[in-house]
């Protein structure tokens, strides 16, 4: 979307406040989701209102699954599209920014499509990674997700153009790709030419140079022996899986339609542990799920401590139309839901502080990516154990700016809370 604008001329600023034009990209795969993208788009709406803005453009998962309702819910809105019509962004955007073509809706039935940039690459993460996303769309039919009926089918895309996007990342300085889809495990298998996600990384880790390329949102029964013996034998794939579970009790893993159970889970975890010493393992459950009782949730509670996952999200189970738990009966209360959510971040807070206790004076090659915003001298980076903006960051003492986008070594002092504070080591 950034390359189509970019291409019809637009400018991007900082502040949403400055621009003429605002695009929301949206996110609906739950209420809590929604509701982020609603209050989103009313404070752009106060925005225009206010008169420094003059057009609003609503794209992402919200136009795509509400087609049939934005415009009714959002009438200071001048154009929505969906999923499948990104590439029309700069030529809409430049209709509505002379108030032609008010309240467009481009939003197709289905979406289909497989992208490839074919603009040029804009990364707007705002650090020295980028997400590289190997497929579209989800086979799976976990039960309570509504996500494989708003963007689709898997449709993997062609390991040269994925190398291809890889190497002009990295050619352009970005150190660390982060691999990304609906689930990453599943990469190649609608593509009939054995090309699997074992080999694609195996051809991302040989492109040269200084960088980590890092795996996340995988389904955990995809994680093969093939899989974390190229993680084993490439020092450039970061020793971290992001595998969400949802659930350990049979019996909610089967309303949920997940093919594990917890003694496959289990062996895993283990399997993942032996292969690859030091991993850190990211995962997330699903808490209020219909039918899910005192001792299902105790099974849950039990699971995490024993498995003593590096990091844990928690989310409360949220109905959603057209998918077949919408219908299921004996679904908690959400207050219970919440204090379950709680108990279990409680439980995983422990964990957490014994792990980082246990770094302590160890070293870490460590991706330094930013100046602390408040603190000066002190920079903000990662290492392998830690993914971009959804886990802790390291606060690093004794580095200067010239070591921004680069690989250093640093021992761990102390930690803080979720991060951790070190010192480079010269
Ligand atoms: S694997 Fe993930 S995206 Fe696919 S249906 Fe299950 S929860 Fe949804």
């Amino acid at each position: 979307m950034a390359g189509s604008l970019l291409k019809y001329g637009m400018a991007f600023v900082p502040d949403p406040g400055e621009a003429d034009i605002v695009v929301v990209n949206t996110c609906a795969f739950i209420e809590a989701a929604r509701e982020e993208s609603r209050e989103t788009i009313l404070s752009i709406c106060d925005l225009k209102k206010e008169g420094s803005c003059k057009a609003i453009l609503v794209a992402g998962c919200m136009s795509q699954r509400y087609k049939n309702n934005m415009q009714e819910l959002f009438p200071d809105v001048d154009a929505f599209i969906g999923l499948d019509e990104l590439e029309k962004i700069g030529e809409i955007a430049e209709q509505i920014i002379t108030g032609d073509n008010k309240g467009l809706v481009e939003v197709s039935d289905e979406a289909v499509k497989l992208y490839e940039p074919e603009f040029p690459e804009l990364v707007l993460t705002g650090g020295p990674y980028a997400y590289l996303k190997i497929a579209e769309g989800c086979n799976h039919k976990c039960s309570f997700c509504a996500i494989p009926s708003i963007r689709g089918s898997r449709r993997s895309r062609s390991l040269d153009n994925i190398l291809s996007e890889a190497s002009r990342l990295l050619e352009n300085g970005i150190k660390e790709l982060d691999v990304i889809a609906q689930d990453i495990m599943a990469y190649g298998k609608d593509i009939d030419n054995g090309v699997g996600l074992p080999t694609l990384l195996k051809e991302l880790s040989s492109l040269g140079g200084d960088h980590w390329v890092r795996l996340l949102y995988g389904y955990p029964t995809g994680v093969t022996n093939d899989l974390l013996a190229v993680m084993a034998e490439n020092s450039v794939i970061c020793r971290y899986l992001d595998i969400p579970i949802q659930h350990s009790h049979p019996d909610i893993l089967k309303g949920m339609r997940r093919a594990e159970t917890a003694d496959q889970l289990e062996d895993m975890i283990t399997r993942i542990r032996n292969t690859l010493p030091g991993v850190a393992l990211r995962t997330t459950c699903l808490v209020g799920f219909p039918g899910e009782e005192e001792e299902h949730f105790g099974h849950l509670l039990d699971f995490v401590k024993a498995m003593r996952f590096d990091h844990l999200g928690v989310f409360v189970y949220s109905p959603e139309d057209n998918t077949p738990a919408f219908d299921m009966k004996n679904v908690p209360e959400r207050e219970i839901a919440e204090e379950r959510r709680h108990e279990l971040m409680i439980a995983q807070r422990d964990i957490v502080d014994e792990k980082s206790q246990e770094l302590i004076n160890t070293e870490a090659n460590v991706l330094v990516e930013q100046f602390h915003p408040e603190d000066d001298g002190i920079f903000i980076g990662r290492s392998e154990r830690l993914a971009p903006e959804i886990d802790g960051e390291i606060f690093i003492r004794g580095t200067s700016e010239e070591d921004i986008g680069k690989f250093i070594k640093v021992r761990y002092i102390k930690q803080l809370d979720y991060d951790m504070v070190g010192k480079k080591v010269e």
